[in-house]
């Protein structure tokens, strides 16, 4: 079971590389097993990422084994799972649609029937340094009652009970601020 899921994580970061939801070494992604974080290295492209690689915390962010650096975004990670009990697997990356909405600090229009039941409220949590607690914090408090967040200048969070519902809502935050962009593009015509 465990490894079942450890290969699931590595291909659900190939996929997000793949679908370029993330690109170069950009991104990071976890799950929780048991009392356990899995999470993927800072340094080495998702693409690239095997199950081997993934370096294993306890709650509070100690090591525990893994022969790479956890990624720097651990302490959102973290934060993340000690308040949502039920949430079992967390992805950052800097998708170029949903990022571009970010940085402008622009709303995300639920503009389609998936979206509408998902992502019907987008929080834009307040710019804060990369990997720092208090984006940690500011991140998971705007994640206490939604599944997915866009960080100001930064990119986006999704969360999930599991690696697919998560992965899921990545995509359709991506997809609809691509509509977005259509949306405005053809009002405009
Ligand atoms: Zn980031």
């Amino acid at each position: 079971m465990e490894n079942e899921l450890l290969i699931s994580l590595a291909n659900v970061c190939i996929k997000i590389h793949e679908r370029k939801l993330a690109n170069g070494l950009s991104g990071n992604v976890s799950i929780r097993i048991n009392n356990e974080i899995l999470i993927t290295p800072s340094g080495l492209s998702l693409a690239d990422i095997q199950p081997e690689d993934l370096v294993v915390l306890d709650i509070e962010g100690n090591y525990i084994s893994g022969n790479n650096k956890p990624s720097s975004e651990k302490l959102m990670h973290l934060e993340i799972y000690k308040n949502r009990p039920h949430i079992n697997c967390i992805i950052h990356t800097h998708s170029p649609a949903a990022t571009t909405f970010a940085f402008l600090n622009k709303q995300i229009m639920p503009i389609s029937p998936e979206s509408a039941i998902f992502i019907p409220k987008l929080p834009i949590v307040h710019f804060e340094p990369y990997g720092s607690k208090m984006l940690a914090e500011s991140v998971s408090y705007n994640l206490k009652d939604c599944n997915a967040v866009l960080i100001e200048k930064h990119g986006v969070v999704t969360v999930g009970s599991g690696i697919s519902q998560a992965y899921n809502l990545l995509e359709v935050v991506e997809e609809t601020a691509i509509m977005n962009i259509y949306m405005n593009a053809i009002k405009n015509l």
